[in-house]
């Protein structure tokens, strides 16, 4: 990947909203290629190893990107096979990233907040800190709370959040994997529509909403990684 053209700190938060609000009609590789292009080798991706759709995507437009995923340690066994598939298969550069030190085994059952904090947003921060900008496969229609995520903005830590994808619903995407034959984690086929961490994931009945079996029974809905 070359070097970076721009630095976060010189796109203004009006500058943000203008691009976002233009690539509401392109298509995703189109967003790829303008964050390629201007944080060069200063972009990452970031995986949950659900599905390898972004990748796909992204390394048609920029192979060699670095593919961020951070093992907390509480992935079910398929996810970890899922992300050794997707480095043989895809041309990138993948970073398992850890908090390999204090790893605290069962903070999940007291405190998930706790626990989503020190084990997958703190290793993914610190990941983090060697880019400027850094894209997910955050989809509007994943969730209520979802609806609204613009395509470009800039995140809590005053890095550029690129969401290419934002804009595909279901079929579109379904599409899109069936015929590129995209690596998906075999648990979507076993009651699983969205996958997190082992203890936080519940399978969820057909028809339901898909992310309704994270952090099932209590209010939270997201780890932090996208705020
Ligand atoms: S999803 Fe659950 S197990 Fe994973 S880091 Fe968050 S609280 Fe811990």
């Amino acid at each position: 990947m070359p070097g970076p053209t721009t630095t976060p700190d010189s796109l203004t938060d009006d500058d943000l909203a203008a691009l976002s609000a233009g690539f509401e009609d392109a298509e995703p590789s189109e967003v790829i290629a303008w964050a390629a292009d201007t944080f060069g080798s200063d972009l990452c991706v970031a995986a949950s190893m659900e599905d390898a759709l972004l990748i796909d995507v992204t390394t048609r437009v920029a192979p060699g990107i670095d593919v961020v995923f951070v093992d907390t340690g509480f992935h079910f066994p398929e996810t970890l096979a899922t992300a050794e598939r997707v480095r043989r298969r895809y041309p990138i550069e993948l970073r398992i990233v850890r908090e390999n030190d204090n790893r605290v085994t069962d903070l999940w059952k007291t405190d998930t907040d706790a626990c989503c904090a020190r084990h997958k947003v703190a290793p993914f921060e610190s990941a983090l800190g060697e880019y400027s900008a850094w894209m997910s496969g955050l989809r509007r229609s994943d969730s209520p709370e979802r609806a609204d995520a613009p395509i470009v903005t800039r995140d809590s830590r005053g890095l550029i959040s690129i969401r290419p994808l934002a804009n595909w619903d279901d079929a579109t995407a379904d599409a899109y994997i069936a015929a590129n034959d995209v690596v998906l984690n075999p648990l979507l086929f076993d009651g699983y529509p969205s996958i997190g961490c082992g203890p936080c994931t519940q399978r969820v009945a057909p028809g339901d909403d898909p992310r309704s079996g994270r952090w099932a029974g209590s209010a939270k809905t997201e780890c932090g990684l996208n705020l």
